[in-house]
């Protein structure tokens, strides 16, 4: 493995600023994979054998949609739709054949609606996102046991968005010895109670400024606080008008 290849993506995250250098990273390789759909790989027999089984989730089948190449979506959702007609097919034919047991009161969901949940769920562009976005992850612990660079780079983020503050958590518990733990939550807890406040203050100041008696008070930095903070708590990055 050449270690730039994960540590200079890792970088770019927290060199980017912003709520939460993970969001940075994660967008990234979203774009990246929507537009790697969309190139001529959807053509390529063995992801379309994939795509055909998972399909895409919401999000990524409206994100492709805008992009506009609306022949290579169609392509993809009229063979993934065969092998959906196929698999209903077989697997309502066996739901009648299913003993009443079966729908016990903990597990009401037979072979066909369990099938449907999750191909309506499953994401060849999240599986995708996730494989590489894991592997960030383990390259930032890696790099934070490294030497003082990341930890210097942590103190002088915005901290981090309450999903990947809470998966820093969990991954950091693991990859980490007992002191080396307590001294990182020592670090982002601090700061990410700090950077929260100050997001909340700046909201207040947004909301105030809807107030006739705040007009003329000048913005400050509280201008795109709102998206700032529903990457904060959401995760979602929503586009400056
Ligand atoms: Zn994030
Ligand atoms: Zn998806």
């Amino acid at each position: 493995m050449k270690e730039s290849l994960y540590t200079i993506p890792v970088n770019e995250g927290f060199e980017a600023g912003g709520e939460c250098p993970f969001c940075n990273i994660y967008h990234k390789l979203e774009t990246e994979s929507v537009d790697f759909m969309l190139g001529a790989s959807y053509m390529e027999d063995d992801i379309r054998m994939e795509t055909n089984k998972t399909g895409f989730c919401s999000k990524h089948y409206l994100m492709m949609y805008q992009k506009q190449n609306r022949l290579g979506v169609a392509l993809m959702a009229d063979t993934h739709l065969q092998k959906v007609i196929e698999d209903i097919k077989s697997l309502g034919e066996e739901l009648k054949n299913e003993k009443k047991s079966f729908f016990s009161k903990n597990n009401n969901k037979n072979a066909l609606s369990a099938y449907l949940d999750n191909v309506t769920e499953d994401c060849y562009i999240c599986n995708k996102i996730n494989k590489n976005f894991e592997r960030y992850i383990d390259t930032f612990f890696f790099m934070w046991k490294k030497d003082n660079d990341m930890k210097e780079k942590v103190k002088s983020s915005n901290g981090f968005c309450l999903k990947h503050f809470s998966k820093l958590t969990d991954v950091g518990k693991k990859k980490l010895s007992a002191a080396a733990f307590a001294e990182f939550i020592d670090i982002i807890l601090p700061k990410e109670i700090e950077n929260l406040q100050r997001l909340e203050g700046e909201l207040g100041f947004f909301i105030n400024k809807f107030d006739h008696r705040y007009k003329d008070e000048p913005w400050g930095s509280a201008k795109d606080a709102l998206i700032r903070a529903l990457l904060k708590i959401g995760s979602v990055k929503v586009e400056q008008e």
